[in-house]
């Protein structure tokens, strides 16, 4: 079946003979990722051209709040935080507007054939032909690529798309996009990042003054999360409070049992150990018995640049307070061990002093 969309002009991709995918390994910044074949070869990607361009968008399935429809959700689809990405209006495949980017590596990380690299530059597509994906000399077959893309999506990927190092980086762009552009862009990197974890996630469409809650997620079976997201380091220490304000409305007016409520807090990064926010979120634990978690930005960029899933119920495991200020431990279960090995920067783990 022929491709009948915008891009219907487009040439399609695909594979040269019958050698498949066997493993894929990212080799982090910089270094396009290796496509090991049954027949012993390695590649590099190519962009497919995609007829659903699932590096640009969400389909509406993946995008859908189907646990919790009273909250106004932003409804944007678009995988880009500050929509970097549009379709080349040539033969070609997506285009990535360098002075966009910032580098978060989510629209890396959805391309099934490992077409887009990560470097200082940006994220960068490759069109180009090689020795496995040649041009068919055809329209793109919408069949075609969801048969090739769902065989790459089988396939066991190793390596991640950068390290934690770079996360510092990228957070750094973030605070400077935000301050100039609006502040849905670290809302809608935060949602992102949940769903490529795995955790439906939902931030608040702009604009809307009915509902002060920043975001909601489904945290397990018949439970809910809330959450704050906080990308300025003086707000944080207002972020316990609200949240406490977020489990109010819910209990109040939607009649959600504050015991399936799962309360978390989203930073850039952790504050310092003698923050008051460490010890606030002690006091809400031991006087009310409402844990609240707390996660950075940084850990969601490294889970989801090495691949990893949160499963349902996970978050009482980020609990950290002013006796802990740390989510070590379970980053350290989550990445296999690894985060030892990582180069770390301050606060994206645990309190930075
Ligand atoms: S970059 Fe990847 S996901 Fe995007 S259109 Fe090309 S092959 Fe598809
Ligand atoms: S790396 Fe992030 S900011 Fe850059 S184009 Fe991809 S999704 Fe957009």
């Amino acid at each position: 079946m022929a491709l009948s969309y915008t891009r219907a002009s487009a040439e399609g991709k695909e594979p040269r003979g019958d050698p498949e995918p066997v493993r894929i390994h990212r080799g982090g910044f910089s270094h396009a990722p290796v496509i090991q074949l049954s027949n012993g070869a390695r590649t590099c990607g190519s962009c497919l051209r995609c007829p659903t361009v699932p590096c640009q968008r969400y389909s509406v399935d993946e995008a859908a709040n189907d646990y919790f429809r009273e909250f106004p959700a932003d409804s944007s689809v678009t995988v880009c935080p500050t929509d970097a990405i549009q379709i080349g209006a040539d033969n070609c495949g997506p285009v990535i507007e360098k002075g966009r980017c910032i580098c978060c590596g989510l629209c890396v990380a959805r391309c099934p054939v490992q077409a887009i690299v990560l470097s200082a530059n940006g994220a960068q597509v490759n069109d180009s032909e090689n020795e496995v994906f040649r041009l068919t000399g055809k329209p793109v077959d919408v069949e075609r690529v969801a048969a090739i893309t769902d065989e790459y999506r089988s396939v066991a990927i190793s390596g991640q798309i950068a390290d934690a190092e770079f996360a510092a980086d990228v957070c750094d762009r973030v605070i400077d996009t935000a301050s100039r552009s609006s502040v849905q862009v670290p809302n809608l990197l935060v949602r992102n990042l949940m769903l490529s974890l795995g955790v439906p996630f939902h931030v608040r469409r702009l604009g809307d003054t009915n509902m002060r809650i920043d975001s909601v997620f489904r945290s397990g079976e018949n439970r809910l999360g809330v959450a704050e997201i906080e990308t300025s380091e003086g707000a944080i220490l207002d972020a316990p409070r609200d949240i406490l304000d977020d489990c109010a409305v819910l209990n109040a007016r939607y009649r959600i049992p504050l015991e399936t409520i799962d309360p978390l807090i989203v930073s850039l990064r952790f504050p310092n150990r003698r923050s008051e926010y460490w010890q606030v979120i002690k006091d809400i634990a031991d006087v009310l018995g409402m844990r609240i978690a707390s996660i950075t930005v940084g850990a969601l960029l490294i889970l989801m640049w090495t691949d990893r899933k949160l499963g349902q119920d996970i978050w009482p495991e980020f609990y950290a307070d002013v006796e802990a200020p740390t989510i070590e431990p379970v980053l350290r279960r989550l990445l296999g061990g690894r985060i030892n090995g990582m180069v770390t920067y301050p606060g994206w783990s645990k309190a930075a002093k």
